[in-house]
């Protein structure tokens, strides 16, 4: 698991929680921005010192509706939404780079007012120029730094304080480690905690503790704004007092009671056909004939989140075993004697299967 690093001897910085849902009820907020964040980027700004804001996704928004029909723009080939690239003048798939127009119009509809729900760092970057007009505004993301070179030029830049307000993605975490950082912050904390994916409370409390780290300097105490709509998640506590030990305690005993790694030996097989229905067949025979041999060990078939990628249908099993070696071997063997007979049947020949052990 992750084990805070912190260079030289800077101060911890002090971390505040901004509820957004008081937020939006009391209506001090503006834009994307809460009041408490307009005012320390104002001060930031004003003794000359840098401003870091942080928001995990790239793009503009992550994607577009209508609200009259309903309609989202989403990609043909994986079941999530098309994101809004402004900066391209296009929307684009993140998971199979399908590239579309932004239409002007709804295309089931004619709707003329589309609407772009959610932002990513683009929106946050046209936003910020606009309400510091005089501020010089860059963003670090895999569109801007999509080369080891313009990575390079960025962070340079920076350095050398050509820039006062850098938006970007977890891209921010590596490499900035520069002392005029007086304030980091973290636009939407909730697009971090609700991963779908066992790590999702390991992963949220590295990267907030990461994000937030930028802002410790030697001399001087840096602060951060952490804005979010869970401010009682005990990931974003345990961030906010840097209670390490206690994320960790929790996080163990969870992951004891849930026998998840490192307490347990753990399985992930993910089958993939361009058919639902075959896809469906294959896992649930699969699973079925694991589970004649290995009993309650295996859970699934089950659906992921993700459903269909690059035209493929998803369906994943996993088995979570003792970590004991003549068990985990047994296993293993006939994870792969039944994937062959799988490949054997007619109906399931044509059907990936992916075995991956220990996947965290
Ligand atoms: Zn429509
Ligand atoms: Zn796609």
């Amino acid at each position: 698991m992750y084990m805070p690093d912190r260079h030289g001897e800077s101060i911890l910085p002090k971390i505040n929680i901004v509820d957004l849902r008081t937020e939006y009820r009391d209506k001090r907020f503006k834009g994307l921005f809460s009041q408490e964040l307009i005012i320390a980027i104002e001060d930031a700004l004003s003794n000359k010192e840098q401003v870091l804001l942080f928001q995990n996704r790239r793009g503009y928004a992550p994607t577009i509706n209508c609200n009259i029909c309903g309609w989202q723009a989403d990609c043909t080939n994986c079941d999530v939404h098309l994101t809004v690239h402004k900066a391209f003048h296009e929307l684009r798939c993140h998971y199979c780079g399908t590239r579309a127009r932004i239409p002007a119009q709804c295309p089931a509809c004619g709707n003329h007012d589309l609407f772009e729900q959610g932002f990513g760092t683009e929106k946050i970057e046209e936003n910020i120029k606009e309400m510091f007009p005089t501020a010089l505004v860059a963003r670090l993301d895999m569109d801007t730094a999509k080369t080891k070179l313009a990575f390079e030029n960025i962070l340079h830049d920076f350095e050398e304080k050509k820039i006062d307000i850098l938006v970007g993605t977890q891209m921010i975490t590596k490499g900035l480690d520069f002392d005029n950082i007086a304030l980091v912050g973290v636009l939407n904390a909730d697009a971090i905690l609700r991963y779908p994916d066992l790590r999702a409370n390991e992963r949220a409390f590295q990267l907030l503790t990461q994000v937030s780290g930028r802002a410790g300097r030697r001399a001087k105490q840096g602060q951060v704004i952490i804005q979010t709509y869970s401010p009682e998640h005990p990931v974003i506590i345990e961030t906010m007092h840097h209670l390490y030990n206690r994320f960790f305690e929790r996080e163990s005993a969870e992951r004891k009671a849930f026998r998840y790694p490192p307490y347990f030996r753990m399985i992930q097989i993910e089958l993939l056909h361009k058919n639902a229905a075959t896809c469906a067949h294959a896992a649930a025979t699969y699973a079925d004939q694991i589970r004649k041999l290995i009993g309650n060990r295996i859970l699934g078939p089950a659906i992921p989140s993700i459903a269909r990628i690059r035209g493929q249908y998803i369906q994943t099993i996993t088995i979570k075993m003792e970590k004991d070696t003549k068990i985990v071997s047994k296993v293993k063997k006939i994870i792969m004697e039944e994937r062959d007979k799988l490949r054997n049947m007619p109906a399931c020949k044509t059907v990936r299967v992916n075995v991956d052990v220990d996947p965290y």
